[in-house]
């Protein structure tokens, strides 16, 4: 069967892929990994490159038609530039895009377009010097900085820029925004989300090397300490945002109009007045986008996950080694007829957000 346009049990038109590349990172962000990153898997656990492509190319003919590459952190693996050269070859993908911390772009921007990607997203939590060095352990303010310089530079287009909020670190947000009046950057506020879970992280507090802080009951921040009373909703942020705005003499913000970036996705987006670029908001803990989400999510080690928020993993790699194509298709199809229609999200996950990819 080729039917070009497959829907889930639900009749959501499932066109979305999101590809973890890899499951480390040159950075260990509070929120979305412990302190001595997570244990590296066997390299032949992976999926090579030419294994994703030919998945993609599978799944093309089933009705996908974008792709992002995401992790982990996709730029430190040897994987991206060929995997990105190969997808790029299948007719049916109209849209490659990418989400990475910036920190290697300047340096592999020109490879990446040649490659043929088209966008990127680069995350970036506070302008901050101190607190990005804080937040993400190992990284310094000015690389995520040089990353989006390169990215308009090499005219990766849309620049999305992906602030995760959370109340307790209390960011920059107005600062973060205002980097879309000049330029024609995508600032996007996501509401902090639980990923991870104790479970996970008890296994790494009773290792000995695992730093103070990391334990239970220190107050510093990290994925399993997930807490409902860290999620600004995007309704508050925008007031914020949009107040300081005035205050600042950039205006309100107002209703983005025909300005929406490509690739919309989830967020809402708004702008001010005169900018370049926009502000963009996903509420994906105040007002679940379930109804509407066209994605499906493939990790490193080959597993296909319907749903972020759910474990239910369908596992491909065996398939995909055995070059048996009947029966790669047989588990998407059957991995999108279990997309569930809506989810819980307070429990948490097996995985970190680097394991699944966000
Ligand atoms: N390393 C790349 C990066 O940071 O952009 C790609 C992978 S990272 C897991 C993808 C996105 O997930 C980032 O924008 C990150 O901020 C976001 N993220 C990680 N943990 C999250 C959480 N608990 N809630 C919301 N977003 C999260
Ligand atoms: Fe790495 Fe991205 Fe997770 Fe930060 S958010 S630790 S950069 S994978």
């Amino acid at each position: 069967m080729s039917t070009h346009d497959l829907h889930d049990g639900f009749g959501r038109s499932i066109s979305y892929l999101r590809i973890s590349v890899t499951d480390k990172c040159n950075y260990r962000c509070v929120y979305c990994m412990p302190a001595e990153g997570v244990s590296a898997r066997e390299h032949t656990e992976l999926l090579t490159a030419e294994e994703i492509a030919r998945f993609v190319r599978l799944v093309a003919d089933e009705g996908i038609r974008r792709v992002r590459l995401t992790g982990g952190e996709p730029l430190v693996s040897h994987r991206i530039v060929p995997l990105i050269r190969a997808i790029r070859a299948i007719p049916e993908i109209e849209d490659i895009s990418l989400t990475t911390n910036g920190a290697l772009l300047p340096r592999m921007a020109p490879q990446l377009a040649e490659a043929g990607l088209d966008r990127v997203n680069i995350s970036l939590d506070t302008l901050d010097p101190e607190q990005f060095s804080r937040i993400t352990r190992l990284g310094r303010v000015e690389q995520a900085l040089a990353g989006i310089d390169a990215a308009l530079e090499y005219g990766f287009d849309p620049v999305k820029v992906n602030t995760v909020v959370v109340r307790r670190l209390n960011q920059d947000a107005f600062d973060l925004a205002r980097l879309s009046i000049d330029r024609p950057i995508h600032v996007r506020f996501i509401e902090y989300m639980p990923i991870g879970n104790e479970e996970t992280m008890t296994a790494c507090a009773s290792e000995p090397h695992c730093p103070p802080g990391v334990s239970g009951a220190a107050p510093e921040l990290h994925p399993e300490a997930w807490d409902e009373s860290d999620i600004v909703p995007s309704d508050e942020l925008r007031a914020q945002i949009s107040a300081a705005g005035e205050r600042a003499g950039a205006g309100p913000l107002v209703p983005v109009g025909s300005h929406a970036p490509s690739g919309a996705g989830p967020a809402q987006y708004w702008r001010f007045e005169r900018a370049e670029g926009t502000v963009g908001f996903i509420s994906a803990m105040s007002n679940h986008f379930c109804s509407q989400c066209n994605r499906l999510r493939l990790t490193a080690d080959g597993k296909l996950r319907p749903c972020l928020f759910s474990d239910d993993e369908y596992p491909v790699r065996d398939a995909l080694r055995a070059n048996d194509d009947a029966r790669v298709l047989e588990i998407y199809r059957t991995a999108l007829a279990h997309k569930p229609l809506e989810h819980e999200t307070t429990d948490g996950t097996a995985r970190f957000m680097s394991q699944i990819g966000g």
